[in-house]
């Protein structure tokens, strides 16, 4: 890909993407590791090409069959709240939609794992990240209600979709050794939940108040 395109020019400049990482310190993200994935991966490469140009605007935009691109805030935070413990290895995604996310987390992690149910978008999603040369993320088509079992323990967990309530199936496939689980909860109020597994003790912290899509059951194709 031409070099533009991924640096980005007049509204997906460096410089309105600085403009959206000092927001992001302003309301409180002090990582900077994430701050630095933020600033490094071009969230108007995730969006079609007429949205481009609100890419790095701190909100949530559509990305087609009824789903949005989170806001960056948001993949901020539960970024960071994923990382707080430290360094993780290996990270399921559940709701890979436009693949920003997926690509925030590969920047950081060693291994990630995402799965989506709509077919489209994780076809779309699979070029975007191949096209940044992120090679170390798996995606599958699949509800992702049931997790990767096949692949589990996961030192982390995020879901980018709110269920009504925490997946039993996600709970069992957390790393017994300080595994964490970062999701949203409930339907016309949510809540951002930190679940921390330690054994066969899980450890539930509410942060804040979010709006996410539902988690819904089932694949499309
Ligand atoms: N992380 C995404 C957010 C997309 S919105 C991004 O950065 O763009 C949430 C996504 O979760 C949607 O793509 C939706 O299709 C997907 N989703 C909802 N329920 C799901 C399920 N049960 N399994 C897998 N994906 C699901």
């Amino acid at each position: 890909m031409r070099d533009f395109e991924i640096d980005g020019i007049g509204m997906t400049s460096r410089r309105t993407r600085e403009r959206l990482i000092q927001r992001l310190v302003d309301q409180g993200i002090q990582s900077t590791k994430v701050l630095d994935a933020i600033r490094t991966i071009p969230r108007h490469l995730f969006l079609d090409e007429a949205l481009a140009h609100r890419a790095y605007e701190d909100t949530a935009l559509p990305i087609g069959h009824n789903q949005t691109l989170s806001q960056p805030y948001i993949v901020a935070r539960m970024t960071e709240v994923l990382l707080a413990q430290g360094e993780l290895s290996k990270v399921l995604e559940i709701g890979t939609g436009s693949g920003y996310q997926t690509a925030v987390l590969a920047s950081l992690i060693g291994k990630v794992y995402s799965v989506e149910r709509i077919r489209p978008l994780q076809e779309k999603a699979r070029q975007r990240l191949s096209r940044l040369s992120l090679n170390n993320v798996r995606l599958r088509h699949t509800d992702g209600g049931m997790g990767w079992p096949e692949e589990s323990p996961f030192d982390g967990i995020i879901v980018t979709a709110a269920p009504g309530d925490v997946p039993q199936e996600l709970l069992n496939q957390l790393s017994p050794e300080g595994g964490r689980l970062v999701i949203p909860v409930g339907s016309e109020v949510q809540n951002l939940v930190l679940i921390t597994r330690k054994g066969d003790e899980y450890q539930r912290k509410v942060l804040e108040a979010v709006r996410f899509v539902p988690l819904l059951t089932g694949v499309i194709r």
